[in-house]
């Protein structure tokens, strides 16, 4: 994939960006991340007019890179602060993960599908960002690089696991989409303490499954 970020792509790129901002999304820093990373780096090749639309689109294997204003409106509500140690569900193209790293984070991410998987793994180096890759069951979190600061899960979970609110420091957070029909509802749970949580509820999303047991094979 040849990574050429030239006028017409920061042109485009621009206009989303006020497009994500006229939909009510105010954190500055995280609009000015959004408006320097190159969607259409995560986008095969050939599909450069669909990643400055605020769309989803196709990433292989059944999986999308979320629409830029799910992205955005995820990252906001998790306050992402600099050196913040974030852990993100479902790497897919990466591009999420990206985002976070722009805005400072130190970032582990896992993916459950290995072609998903390997395509992150080669790419996201050119990418230059401190952005850690797993393969592997994000229901079971990453254990042995706990406690995080924040917790994104990127698709739809049926319930918050209990191991992840495990994996959170005190006062930190996890947003996820919360629901296993189509429609979930955006909700962020905050530890208060190891026992004492709190859970706001926002608005209904559209994300694929977070699926449970094994990483698939293949
Ligand atoms: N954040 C991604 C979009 C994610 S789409 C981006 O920026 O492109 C959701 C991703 O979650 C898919 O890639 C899917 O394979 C992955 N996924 C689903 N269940 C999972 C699980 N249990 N553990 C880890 N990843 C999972």
């Amino acid at each position: 994939m040849a990574l050429e970020d030239n006028y017409r792509h920061k042109g485009l790129r621009k206009k989303l960006i006020e497009e994500i901002r006229k939909k009510g999304i105010v954190d500055e820093p995280l609009l000015r991340a959004m408006g320097k990373i190159p969607r259409h780096f995560f986008l095969d090749s050939g599909f450069l007019e669909y990643a400055y639309e605020d769309k989803p689109f196709p990433i292989g294997s059944g999986q999308t890179i979320s629409q830029p204003y799910t992205v955005a409106y995820q990252t906001q509500l998790l306050e992402v602060r600099k050196a913040d140690k974030i852990l993100e569900i479902g790497t897919g193209s990466g591009y999420q993960a990206c985002i976070l790293a722009e805005l400072g984070a130190r970032v582990f991410t896992i993916e459950r599908q290995k072609l998903l998987f390997q395509k992150a793994k080669e790419f996201l180096p050119a990418m230059r960002y401190p952005i850690k890759l797993f393969y592997g069951d994000g229901y079971k979190g990453l254990p042995s690089f706990a406690p995080f600061d924040k917790i994104l899960i990127t698709a739809a979970a049926p319930y918050i696991p209990d191991v992840l609110k495990e994996q959170l420091k005190p006062g930190g957070m996890i947003v996820v989409p919360v629901g296993s029909g189509d429609i979930q509802i955006m909700t962020r749970l905050t530890k208060i303490s190891d026992t004492d949580f709190e859970i706001t509820e926002y608005g209904h999303f559209r994300f694929v499954p977070l699926l449970e047991d094994k990483a698939e094979d293949c």
